[in-house]
């Protein structure tokens, strides 16, 4: 059965990049049914923190990337690794390698000014002096013996078939002089162990995996198939960066999308099925394959994920758009306590709002108070122009008694008729005056939830 993984190595919170290519090792899980594993690769100390740690899995679990595995530690797994270091230098597969750091850089110097691509050779005469004249309590590092013969073919499921000479690839370190293992072996450690089936990740690690592929076959361990994902750029080409405004999974909460937003938009962004652009979850899984990843980079569209922000507002349950709406009043500082249902708040609004935060904002009027009216708007329709009607249809509002939009319409359509005016006179004052701005939805609706008490006391502010 299928097994996928997604490893975030903990030095920051989950961007978009990472967010995307854990949501296509979940969905690729899911499709198959399979299972998804968390792997947390934390071995460069220095860099990696706990907050870190936090942040992604806050962000996969907004996203509802849930794990059925982990998460594994892979400081957590030093023993485990040690234990095959040793056993591939016992098999010498592996081997202690004594140089100093100045050795090498002085042989990489070498080798550029003759022009030739700077790599560790064992058989360099001053690698192999260097290594006979080690004592047994010399430093060293262990690099792995990789093959000189032939080359590492691997078919990747988006970039095709990839093949890497053995002699391009140079004896890499295992485990350094501290005693801590490498990336490029744990990370095969792992997916071994962890009986991973395929690795899906960024494209930054295909360099790393014709040598992992060699550190596979000399564990005897069955190498798992391969998925690199193509870059995610900004809207202007270049690589997505912090520039390009917000990178993190939970920026995009705090600015206001719904995670269903996100995921479709993610999916998108290098996953094609026809021309769908808006799938549910259940259509993700059932649709996703590795081989439509597209392998060109795809450029971030805020537009877009904007467009499809209001398409889940709009069509999702106002129940459920509640819930993650209350963050973002909590956030204003609005309390809904006394006021209309926050649901007949979304449903009258989702229409024109692209993110919770524009609907929290759009929906204060309906629960707070405001001391003055929006300049421009107040300076269009309110004083003097529309006295006579706002105060009628204040008295009129005064002494309804079932308050509902129908009634309403009716009520600023009696006083369109009384006054001999037309509906725009009325009821952009009404507006203004109810809402303190010159834009809202309908305003026989926006009434209705205002209620009667504010209403009254609203339009008796404009007129005042
Ligand atoms: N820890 C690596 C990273 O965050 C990912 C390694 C992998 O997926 O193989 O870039």
């Amino acid at each position: 059965t299928v097994k996928t993984r997604f490893a975030p190595s903990p030095t920051g919170f989950l961007h978009v990049g990472g967010a995307r290519t854990a949501l296509y090792s979940w969905l690729y899980a899911k499709h198959t049914g399979g299972e998804f594993v968390l792997r947390i690769e934390d071995t460069d100390i220095e860099r990696s923190t706990q907050e870190a740690i936090d942040a992604i899995m806050e962000g996969m679990e907004w996203l509802g990337l849930n794990w059925d595995e982990g998460p594994y530690y892979q400081t957590k797994r030093f023993d485990r690794y040690n234990q095959l270091v040793d056993q591939l230098l016992a098999e010498d597969k592996a081997y202690k390698c004594y140089c100093s750091k100045e050795l090498l850089d002085e042989i990489r110097e070498e080798q550029m000014a003759a022009g030739l691509k700077p790599r560790y050779d064992a058989n360099h005469p001053r690698i192999i002096a260097a290594n006979a004249a080690a004592t047994e309590d010399s430093p060293f590092v262990i690099r792995f013996r990789n093959q000189k013969e032939g080359s590492v073919v691997f078919d990747d499921h988006i970039r095709g078939r990839i093949e890497i000479s053995n002699s391009e690839l140079d004896d890499l370190i295992i485990r350094r002089t501290d005693g801590s293992p490498t990336y490029n072996f744990c990370v095969v450690v792992d997916d071994w162990d962890m009986e991973i089936t395929h690795v899906v990740r960024g494209e930054d690690h295909i360099n790393n995996t014709p040598r992992q592929i060699n550190i596979y076959k000399a564990l005897g361990a069955p190498v798992p198939e391969f998925a690199h994902c193509a870059m995610i750029l900004g809207d202007d080409g270049a690589k997505l960066s912090k520039r390009h405004g917000a990178v993190s999974v939970m920026q995009y909460r705090d600015d206001g999308y719904l995670p269903e937003a996100l995921l479709n938009y993610l999916v998108r962004l290098g996953w094609s099925h026809g021309d769908q652009e808006i799938f549910s979850q259940q259509e993700m899984i059932e649709f996703f394959s590795l081989d439509d990843i597209s392998k060109s980079a795809s450029a971030f569209n805020t537009d877009k994920l904007r467009w499809l922000n209001n398409h889940y507002i709009k069509t999702s349950a106002p129940e459920y758009v509640a819930k993650h709406l209350q963050w973002h009043l909590d956030h204003q500082g609005i309390d809904t306590s006394n006021g209309p249902a926050v649901t007949e708040v979304i449903k009258l609004l989702a229409e024109r709002c692209d993110t919770l935060v524009e609907l929290a904002d759009q929906s204060r009027y309906f629960y707070q108070d405001f001391s003055a009216f929006d300049e421009a708007a107040a300076k269009k329709h309110l004083r003097p122009v529309a006295k006579e009607a706002l105060e009628l249809a204040k008295a009129k509002a005064a002494a309804l008694e079932s308050w509902n939009t129908e009634a309403l319409h009716q009520l600023i359509q009696q006083t369109c008729e009384e006054l001999d005016l037309g509906m725009g006179k009325v009821g952009m004052p009404l507006r203004v005056a109810v809402t303190g701005q010159g834009q809202s939805p309908s305003v026989d609706a926006v009434m209705n939830l205002v209620g009667k008490e504010r209403v009254v006391s609203r339009i008796q502010m404009a007129l005042d």
